[in-house]
């Protein structure tokens, strides 16, 4: 069986009625108006969401092979298009021209190359091994999609975070309705059109764009399974509308994520990486380094390393061959600007940056802060903006501590030349992912599973996790099937002595016991039946 040719599908964006209300996205870069946007109503996303139950069938029973190669050829619309995608994200959320190219679309065909190779043997039913009580039985495991997925992408990775799970929910065989964020709809476009020309069976993935309206009723909608990526709050909502149901519902929400610098460090390597670390994407990553914490003996020079490199990065738009963007929503701005206010007059040091720029736009600038106490709000809650506060802690062990005190637990980097004692601390790290030497990486390695623990999130995406998070478990169990009864079947006369002989057999691991017993039941159970 093969798919149609790859000719762009009707499926796709603002599934709307007749006359929507309409949203107007302004530029994070100049402060103009961008357009304006539908908002797709609960009728809209029920008939999306009818429209993606329609094609479930015919997508589910479409060989995997199929399915993989039809996904595949994302590669191509990619190789035709990232120049104007990349162009259009940046400009959607303010981005550099080289993160949109890089962090959004690039990851796509890496994601692809993995799960090509992974996805047959990760998906094929395994036979696992039974134990000698069940002679003659064989247990396997297999998996089956969930049905209709309700995909709820945020506004920072616009692109990749709303690719990503849909291709991994297509593989296993499910259909998507996907909602992105009102934030950054041009974007959202972009997703649509690049799922339009893979030429999927219509219904495969539908794109609702519209508010957070859309994205509550997708949670009411008619669908099995929820992903939501974004605010523990929304989150919250969206868990909460999965329960009622009950159906499957996976949170990818954000993090405090630390960044541990021991006395042993490559200093230059990890202050070049805390800058990085913490500007990429504007510092509005759920993967951004939130909070360094550097030993004692090693702080000043940190401190001092950090501050030379952030002054060093161009801020500006897309079109300003810029390191570093303006934000991407005026709301997280205000969240950035409360947080270093109110660190500052707590007594924390703005060593540079500290305040909005004086120009157009949403700009804020590389921004260090020292003195940083646990009772701030910048050390406990999700800043998502090129702010790096910088905690001093006696020791290593004091680092853990107090990473693991906190109420997320999404990402974490370990800083030393000893790679021993880093993956050490790495273990005792409460965290979904942790990093040595290291920083943003391994979201973008394609067999680590991603996802946190705590207000981080429930569930897992990306490498083999990240597949079966779409799939049902089946277990089958097979008899052969020959003979007339099984021993431990009625009658249950004169069977209760080598019951317990092969109770006791697999209690006290004694073979000859299981075996025994065994036997024993078998031959209660013929005479039995035989009428003894
Ligand atoms: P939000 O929670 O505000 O929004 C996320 C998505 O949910 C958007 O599409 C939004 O729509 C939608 N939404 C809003 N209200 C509802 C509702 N009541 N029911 C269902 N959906 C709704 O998060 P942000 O967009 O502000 O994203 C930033 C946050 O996401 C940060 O905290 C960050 O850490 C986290 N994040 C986590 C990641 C991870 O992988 N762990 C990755 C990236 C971000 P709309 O925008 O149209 O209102």
């Amino acid at each position: 069986m093969t798919l149609a040719d790859p000719t762009p599908s009707t499926a796709g964006f603002a599934a709307s009625t007749a006359s929507p209300r309409l949203f107007e996205k302004l530029s994070p870069v100049t402060g103009a108006s961008l357009g304006q946007f539908p908002i797709a109503d609960s009728e809209a996303v029920d008939a999306a969401v009818a429209r993606a139950r329609a094609a479930f069938p015919g997508w589910r029973d479409t060989p995997l092979a199929v399915r993989l190669e039809a996904l595949n050829r994302g590669r191509q619309v990619l190789l035709e298009h990232a120049d104007d995608y990349a162009r259009k994200i940046a400009a959607d959320t303010g981005k550099p021209i080289f993160e949109a190219l890089m962090f959004e679309i690039a990851v796509v065909p890496l994601f692809l190359d993995h799960y090509l190779k992974r996805a047959p043997k990760v998906l094929a039913r395994r036979k696992v091994s039974t134990p000698l009580a069940m002679a003659g039985k064989a247990g396997y495991i297999e998996h089956f999609p969930r049905g209709v997925v309700g995909i709820i992408a945020p506004w920072n990775f616009p692109f990749q975070l709303a690719v990503l799970p849909v291709i991994s929910a297509l593989i296993g065989g499910n259909t998507v309705v996907l909602k992105p964020s009102e934030v950054t709809p041009i974007a959202g476009e972009v997703v649509a059109d690049f799922f339009r020309r893979l030429g999927l069976p219509p219904g495969v993935v539908e794109v609702v764009g519209g508010d957070g309206s859309t994205g509550a009723a997708l949670t009411r909608a008619n669908v099995d399974m929820l992903f939501f990526t974004g605010s523990v709050a929304t989150g919250r909502k969206v868990a909460a509308a999965a329960a009622e149901r009950p159906i499957p519902c996976e949170l990818e929400l954000g993090g405090k994520d630390v960044f541990i610098v021991c006395a042993d460090a490559n200093l230059e390597r990890a202050a070049e990486a805390a800058v990085y670390g913490s500007m990429g994407n504007c510092g509005q990553a759920c993967v951004s380094v939130e909070r360094a914490m550097v030993v004692d003996s090693v702080h000043d020079r940190f401190i001092e390393l950090v501050k030379r490199k952030l002054e060093k990065i161009k801020v500006g738009g897309p079109d300003e061959n810029a390191d570093m963007g303006p934000m991407t929503f005026a709301k997280q701005l205000q969240t950035v600007e409360r947080h270093v206010e109110s660190a500052r007059q707590a007594g924390a040091k703005v060593l540079t940056g500290g305040q909005r720029l004086a120009r157009a736009g949403l700009f804020y600038p590389p921004t260090l802060l020292t003195d940083i106490r646990p009772d701030m709000d910048i050390y406990r809650e999700e800043t998502f903006g090129p702010v790096l506060p910088v905690i001093r802690v006696r020791d290593e062990e004091e680092a853990i501590r107090l990473a693991n005190a906190s109420e997320f637990g999404l990402v974490g980097s370990v800083w030393t030349q000893d790679l021993e004692k880093g993956l050490r601390i790495a273990s005792r790290l409460e965290s979904g992912q942790v990093m040595v030497n290291d920083v943003y990486s391994s979201v973008g390695h394609p067999g680590l599973p991603f996802g946190g623990v705590r207000s981080s999130g429930i569930g897992r995406y990306h490498g083999d996790e990240g597949l079966l998070s779409f799939m049902n478990v089946k277990a089958i169990l097979v008899d052969r099937g020959k003979a007339d009864y099984d021993p431990i079947w009625y009658p249950y006369n004169n069977k209760l002595a080598s019951a317990f002989e092969v109770f006791r057999g697999v209690a006290g691991k004694k073979l000859g016991s299981v075996i025994r017993g065994f036997l024993g039941l078998r031959k209660a159970s013929i005479d039995g039946h035989d009428g003894k």
